[in-house]
Parts: structure tokens; sequence; C-alpha cells
């Protein structure tokens, strides 16, 4: 059968706007498209495939389980999955783990798990989430309320009640909202969709003195800063903070669709026998997948990887800024950089991209004012340069058009 770009149309819901090109192949840091041109991947399918494509690790897990065990459900546990949950219980704040599918599906648990909480421990009047504007906790009617995006709401009315949107990094709003009627304050480390704005110290501070002071559970949603991705396992550890609940998805499989919320025992409690469930939740090919990416994630020569390659990437985009005034710079933690548009480009972020494409590389727009990279935790110091080049010529071409 052969289908093309022209095949999207014709068959698929049009909630989405995908690319002209269709990657057929990737190894490593690269992709090749059906016409078989090459492109550097620094958009990681939205930093998901931290470890870069068909990373030789994954590919064992996937073959061996493959061959042994696809999935039983929840009825009966499985290996891989206690196997990973016991990794990460390990490796993070962390003593009880949840599997699921997605990262709105590990919000969806940790916002439920945040109302049960409350409602079980303290009675029904505790249940305020509170969350912050430009948030993204995922598309589910529940997960999307607590998202501070009204454009990914609209049109889905009547939503659910008992969410309060604060301006992020605002301590004096924090302090005010913050009360005996809230069960959960929900923070990304870093805001992802909302244009790689990173959480100030005092701000993940002040949100963990208020949650213990007021008998709140502090979630952090690492979807996207975690899984290595900002330097350290999660963005968090950075920060000196800990949470009651996190939740994690994109890069934790490597690109094998997995979620998981984790959770302190005391938090974890509250979704007992019977409250909470998934039927792929835990699926072994998952887990394995999840355990070798996980192993992998964890070894320290990726870990100063990221930092070094994040270092050299901050200064190539400072002197890209300098040399085309198309952005003023960069921000965000480790290998999750944006580049904040200048003002006479604000609203151009598409552009970029799809110069940066002809170019033959991809990256990704995080609003439409800030161009948004996630490259592999593992590229070489050459294939950050070369992506550099070819930023180069995309900002070179519109800045001479104009
Ligand atoms: C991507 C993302 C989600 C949603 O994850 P899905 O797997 O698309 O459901 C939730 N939170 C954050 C911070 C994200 O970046």
């Amino acid at each position: 059968m052969q289908v093309s770009r022209k095949t999207f149309d014709e068959v698929m819901v049009p909630n989405y706007a995908p690319s002209d090109i269709v990657p057929v192949r990737g190894l490593g840091s690269r992709l090749w498209d059906q016409q078989g041109r090459e492109y550097l991947d620094f958009a990681c399918g939205i930093a998901v495939t931290g470890l870069g494509h068909c990373h030789p690790a994954l590919i064992a897990a996937l073959h061996e389980q493959a061959g042994q065990l696809w999935h039983v459900s929840n009825v009966m546990t499985n290996e891989p999955a206690l196997k990973l949950a016991s990794r990460l219980v390990e490796l993070t704040f962390a003593d009880r783990v949840f599997f699921c599918n997605s990262g709105a599906e590990a919000n969806e648990a940790a916002f439920k798990l945040a109302r049960r909480h409350a409602s079980v421990k303290y009675g029904a009047h505790k249940n305020q989430i509170i969350s912050f504007y430009n948030a993204f906790h995922g598309r589910t009617l529940f997960t999307v309320s607590v998202g501070g995006q009204a454009k990914y709401t609209q049109g889905f009315e009547p939503l659910p009640g008992g969410i309060t949107h604060l301006p992020f990094n605002d301590l004096a709003a924090l302090e005010a909202a913050v009360g005996e009627q809230t069960c959960a304050v929900v923070i990304e480390p870093v805001q992802g969709e909302g244009g790689i704005m990173p959480a100030t110290p005092e701000f993940i501070a002040l949100a963990r003195q208020l949650c213990d002071r007021h008998g709140a559970l502090l979630v952090f949603d690492e979807v996207q800063s975690g899984n290595g991705r900002s330097g350290t396992l999660y963005a968090h550890e950075q920060y000196g903070v800990t949470p009651d609940v996190l939740t994690t998805a994109k890069g934790l499989g490597g690109g094998f669709p997995i979620g998981a919320m984790l959770a302190t025992a005391d938090a974890a409690a509250s979704l007992a026998f019977g409250t909470h469930g998934s039927t792929y939740g835990g699926n072994a090919l998952a887990c394995a997948v999840g355990l070798a990416a996980l192993e992998a994630l964890v070894d320290p020569a990726l870990m100063a990887n990221v930092r070094a390659r994040s270092a050299q990437l901050r200064e190539g985009l400072g002197v890209l800024a300098a040399e085309h005034g198309l952005f003023t710079g960069s921000r965000g933690m480790g290998l999750l950089m944006g580049a904040p548009l200048s003002d006479p480009w604000k609203g151009r972020a598409k552009d970029i991209v799809n110069a940066a494409m002809r170019h033959g590389l991809w990256v990704l727009v995080a609003g439409p004012d800030v161009l948004r990279m996630a490259p592999p935790l593992n590229i070489s110091e050459a294939d950050m340069a070369e992506g550099l080049r070819r930023l180069g010529l995309a900002c070179a071409e519109l800045a001479q058009a104009g």
C-alpha cells in the first residue's frame, strides 16, 4: 500500500497538522524520510526518544520480552513491571508506583489520588487543586482543565470544578491561595508546552512549605522535564525539594508508550484496592523497555553528556541570537531548551521550524513565541555542532527574507 502525507487528510481525524515530511527510519540522532532525506532530530518526538532512535539496549529488551510475555492485565502482576517499579523506588523519593500509558493518565491518577487522599483524611470540602497559567498536564477532560491554557478547554464545557489557576512563579499569589480547602498544588518544575519556563527555587520551596502547612499534596508533573532531560533523573532533584507525588511518561519508555505515577507510601495508601486502574498499565513489553531505558538513563556518563551538550547548545544559541536577532538567547534545563523570540519575530516560531526543516534539522515550538529544542541525551558534540550550523542556515535565510 502506498501512503503519503496526503493520506493523512483522507483518513485521519483533523486534530493534528503534521509536517509534510514522513519519517520512515531513525538511528541515533538522525531520521530519514520517505524520499531518503536525512534530518538531525532535535525534537525526539517531543522529548520522548531521549536515547536516540533504535538504541541497541532498547531493541534487545523489546525483542527478548516479545518472545516471552506481552500482556496479562493487572489481574496478575508481571516481572518486568515489578522490576521497573523496584528500580524507580530505589532511584527516587517514591515508595510506591502506579503504571499507565501516557502523561495524561499519570496526571489523571495523581489528581484523583489527591482528591481521594484529602477526602478520606480530612473530608469532602478539601478538594481544591491549584495549578498555573500556561501549565500543560495532558488532554483528558480533567487534565486539560487543570492545565492553564483556555484554548485547550474551549468547547468542552462543562469542565470539572474545584480547580484554581494562578500566575506561575508568583510567590504572593501562591501564599494567598493555598489554604485548608487545598488538596494539591501541581507544578511542572520546567513548564514545557508553556514556553520552557523553569520554576524559580523560591517558588518550589514555598509550594513545599505551604503544602506541609495545609495538609495538601505537592505534585510535580515531570512528564517532560523528567527521565534525565534536565541533567538529573528528575528535575526537582536540582531544586532540593521532594514532592509527595510525581508523574512521568515521555522519556520513560524511550519511545515505547508508558507512564507512571510515583508516590510516597502515605499518599499512595489513599488509592486503595478498587479505587483506580488501567488494563494496559504495567504492560510487560512497556515495562521491559522502560527498565532498559531507565538503566541507560542513570549512567553518570550520560548525565555528564547532558550537562556538557546543554552548555554547548546554550552557547551556540547565544551566538545565533547575536548574529541573526531572531531570538534573544535561551532558557531551560539540561537538554530541554527554549529560545524566546525577539519582538520583531514574535508569533513566528513555526516559520523558524519550517526553515530549519528545509536545512535538515527538526526542532519544535513551545507556543508561538518560543523555539524549543529537545535533542537526544546521548547526542555527540559533533552532531550538536552540526544541528547548530543547520539552525544558523535557517536563521540566516529568514533574516535575509525579513
Ligand atoms: C506531554 C505532557 C503531558 C501529557 O502527556 P501525554 O503522554 O501526551 O498524555 C503532561 N504533562 C506534561 C508536562 C507534558 O509535557
